[in-house]
């Protein structure tokens, strides 16, 4: 009977024990897309579930709204369950339900992880708090009254631009240079100071709120590649009240997605924004790694 019971502690405590040491370890992410028609999110969403889960800290979940779900309502993820949540490029054919906006708000404001990639800077232009938490975005309908054009100027400042004009455009797929801006951003921390992305698109002329936002890294938008002249951001942060967001332009489809450049900087800004630490390494042959 001693023995017995004896058995019975030592295999509840090394389950709990295992238990415990799970819940501590893993990053709860969801990742959200819905309908847009310029953008594969059916097919993107499984290549961005899979790099996360090629690293044993996440536990990946998905929920897909639709037009049905966000008219009726019924769309309504329990944002509190997770670390983080990835919004994938889509969402552009219904706005969330009001309640589904406030319940997301209120999860970011009290201190949630958001990550936006590529497209979803696109989406939700009458959502306040969402522009905010992207602070820059494109397309929909984004003009002045929207907010600045943010970008870097050939000094290295930052501008902020009110000049009245479309939000958001691209010129054709191309390869282009990242240059790190903050190097010390535990993000940023081990990147080479510069290296190589595409082809993808380099989205220029994003503007919104631009409040509380820090630009990670920039390229330089050619007017060879119908740009702008200019260092358009490329990775950045922003916080919303105790929120952080993590926000790549990078990953116009699954090509774009695989690369070593978009991988690391992806794993590193989703750790970061759940936790606001970065403990996954940049590998060694970075960005050239493979990704399968
Ligand atoms: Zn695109």
């Amino acid at each position: 009977m001693i023995k017995h019971l004896l058995t019975l502690t030592v295999v509840f405590i090394a389950s709990w024990g295992m238990n415990g040491l799970h819940a501590a370890e893993k990053i709860k992410v969801l990742i959200t897309d819905g309908p847009q028609r310029a953008h594969q999110f059916q097919e993107t969403t499984p290549v961005l579930k899979r790099i996360l889960e090629n690293v044993s800290l996440f536990e990946v979940d998905h929920s897909r709204s639709s037009k049905e779900s966000c008219e009726d309502g019924s769309y309504m993820p329990n944002f509190s369950n997770y670390d983080v949540v990835v919004m994938n490029e889509g969402f552009g054919a219904a706005d969330w339900p009001e309640a589904t906006q406030k319940a997301f708000e209120a999860y970011m404001a009290n201190g949630g992880g958001m990550v936006s990639i590529h497209a979803a800077n696109n989406c939700w232009p009458n959502w306040k708090a969402y522009n905010k938490m992207t602070g820059i975005g494109g397309w929909a309908g984004r003009n002045e009254a929207s907010g600045p054009y943010l970008y870097i100027d050939a000094k290295g400042e930052v501008i902020r631009d009110y000049s009245e004009g479309r939000g958001g455009a691209h010129g054709p797929q191309h390869e282009f240079e990242i240059v790190v801006r903050e190097k010390e951003h535990p993000i940023m921390k081990g990147l080479p100071p510069t290296f190589k992305h595409g082809p993808d698109e380099l989205y220029d002329r994003l503007r919104g709120p631009a409040e509380n936002i820090t630009i990670l890294a920039s390229a330089f938008s050619s007017e060879e590649q119908r740009g702008t002249g200019r260092h358009e951001p490329v990775l950045m942060t922003i916080t919303y009240g105790k929120g952080r967001i993590f926000h790549s332009i990078l990953g116009h489809h699954v090509e774009q997605m695989k690369e070593g450049s978009f991988v690391t900087t992806f794993l590193r800004g989703t750790e970061w924004a759940a936790t606001g630490e970065v403990t996954i390494p940049v590998p060694k042959d970075f960005p050239d790694q493979e990704f399968e």
